[in-house]
């Protein structure tokens, strides 16, 4: 996430300090009195199992052909169990159900809070704009990587009896 720098309550340029244990940005303003506590976004994730498979799919924007979980923001007030049934609607056009929550988990680079469920899929899968393509993978051959969204799945493929490899995204390795 990037950092603010300047104020958005009045303007003036941020400083740092230290601020509840952590250095933070800060208004210099003490009138103001804003500070920037840089707190996790929440974000929900969905383990989409669809006739028996995991859906796995690419994001847009994304360069390297690397396959997720479904995610999405939380809206006001929304509970994240129907935050994630929304987002499987939204993203892969399938009527999800029996969302059931797998753990959640710190996505450092992202500064979030990924909030992880599986969830059972049914319907015909039309990607939204948000994706560009997508993959259903047999649950026994699934494999994870080493982020968040990555560890919920092997969470969840070990609540199963599966023990997926780990996807090594070295350069010199076979990648997602
Ligand atoms: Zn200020």
């Amino acid at each position: 996430m990037t950092a603010f720098k300047f104020c958005p309550r009045c303007a003036r340029p941020l400083i740092e300090r230290e601020q509840g244990g952590l250095v933070r940005r800060v208004c210099p303003d003490q009138a103001c009195g804003f500070v920037h506590w840089d707190n996790p976004t929440p974000v929900v994730a969905a383990v989409v199992e669809h006739e028996g498979q995991i859906v796995l799919a690419r994001n847009a924007l994304w360069p390297q052909r690397f396959f997720g979980l479904i995610t999405g923001f939380l809206e006001r007030n929304e509970d994240p169990a129907e935050a994630v049934l929304r987002e499987v609607e939204e993203e892969l056009g399938l009527k999800a159900q029996s969302p059931a929550f797998i753990g959640h988990y710190t996505f450092e680079r992202m500064n979030q809070l990924i909030v992880a469920y599986h969830v059972v899929a049914e319907g015909e899968i039309v990607l939204n704009e948000e994706l560009s393509e997508y993959i259903r993978v047999a649950p026994e051959k699934a494999r994870y990587w080493p982020a968040a969204t990555g560890l919920a799945l092997r969470d969840w493929l070990h609540s199963r009896g599966y023990q997926p490899e780990l996807i090594d995204l070295s350069p010199r390795g076979k990648g997602g």
